[in-house]
């Protein structure tokens, strides 16, 4: 089998560019009997995820990740088929995921870390349970239900950073579906812009690297923003935070921007931001998914029916072998994905 390690910590600690010479691939053997309670699976899709950043720290910074170890196989959310099983719950052919899949091509699990997946719910569209189907799409919904304060016929204008990548591009169109009027997208290129706007319903998407993001955030948000839903944090936020109406609501995700720094989580805010926020009654709490797992398989039946019906549209970036797991990795966090970035492992 193939196997792909961790290779290499970044050499400046916490701050440092991830590449895919942080990896390297080798053959190796998996054990020749499965145990009782383990299950043989073969490796379907793998996941690329910007919290892997934080992983390649010896601290990461939070409770619930722990470090990769050097010279181990990475690790972090996958979908396979059951090779062999000596555990109940899983039969040959089955299709199972678990947060903790080895980025290996074959592995022996233990079936307590393994959930069996059901095609049939996105159409067997099976890596859409890494995506919009998975974790991605409860970040998404979750993050707007519970920090998002939308409500229906309350006419408000929601802004989305990181709004081209996985959770992004669920969290504006969920947006719309909870009753937000008006829906604005930010991300790094014309194309992604184009995408929000022609198949994702956003009313106008900002590429950040051209033009300037108050002025146009002016221009399309007339009436100041409401909710926002903060992928990315740095600049891009301190613009949008600056427009935010008074007792409005920021659902705060992820901070991309600051990940390869050596900074806290959640990042502070610059003093002058952090005043208006404070003067402006505007709500900034931690939003974590992983809290919220009593409420995983209601939403991911809602997530799976606006799917199928057409009302969620799902974009995958898929690069194909083991051996550019890396590679992805890196091109993910740089924002050459649009939509959650996949690597699809074997057929
Ligand atoms: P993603 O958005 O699909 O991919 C990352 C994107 O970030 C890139 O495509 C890139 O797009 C953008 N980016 C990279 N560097 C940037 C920078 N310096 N400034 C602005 N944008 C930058 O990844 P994802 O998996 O959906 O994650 C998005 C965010 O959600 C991350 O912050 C992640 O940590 C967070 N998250 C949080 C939870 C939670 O429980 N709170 C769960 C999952 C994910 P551009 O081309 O637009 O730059």
């Amino acid at each position: 089998i193939l196997i792909y390690l961790f290779n290499f910590k970044i050499i400046l600690g916490k701050n440092g560019v991830p590449v895919a010479e942080n990896f390297r691939l080798e053959q190796s053997t998996i054990p020749d009997t499965v145990q009782e309670g383990q299950v043989c699976v073969r490796t379907l899709y793998l996941s690329v995820d910007p919290y892997m950043r934080c992983r390649m720290n010896e601290d990461t910074g939070s409770d619930y990740l722990l470090p990769w170890q050097l010279s181990e196989a990475a690790d972090g959310g996958g979908i396979g088929v059951v090779e062999e099983s000596k555990h109940n719950n899983f039969a040959k052919g089955d299709f199972v995921t678990s947060f903790k899949w080895p980025w290996q091509t074959v592995a022996v699990l233990d079936g307590s870390l393994l959930q069996k997946l059901v095609p049939q719910l996105v159409d067997g569209h099976l890596s859409f349970f890494l995506g919009a189907a998975g974790l991605t799409g409860l970040t998404a919904l979750l993050g707007i239900k519970e920090k998002g304060h939308v409500s229906a016929g309350a006419n408000q204008t929601m802004v989305v950073s990181g709004a081209a990548g996985a959770c992004g591009s669920l969290a504006g169109q969920i947006g719309r579906l909870e009753g937000c009027t008006t829906v604005v997208g930010i991300a790094g290129t014309d194309e992604k812009c184009s995408i929000l706007v022609s198949e994702m319903g956003f009313d106008a998407a900002i590429n950040y690297k051209k033009g300037n993001v108050a002025e146009q955030l002016r221009e399309l948000c007339p009436g100041g923003v409401d909710v926002y839903f903060d992928n990315v944090g740095g600049d891009i936020s301190n613009a949008v935070i600056n427009q935010m109406n008074k007792n409005s609501h920021i659902i705060l995700c992820g901070q991309i921007s600051q990940y390869n720094k050596d900074v806290p989580y959640p990042p502070p805010l610059p003093p002058e931001v952090e005043k208006i926020q404070k003067e402006r009654n505007i709500t900034r709490e931690r939003f974590l998914v992983l809290n919220y797992m009593d409420k995983q398989e209601a939403s991911v039946i809602q997530l799976c029916q606006w799917i199928r019906e057409g009302k969620l549209k799902v974009r995958e970036t898929v690069v194909d072998g083991l051996e550019n797991i890396g590679a992805a990795f890196q091109s993910m966090m740089n924002g050459g994905n649009i939509g959650k970035q996949i690597v699809s492992v074997s057929k």
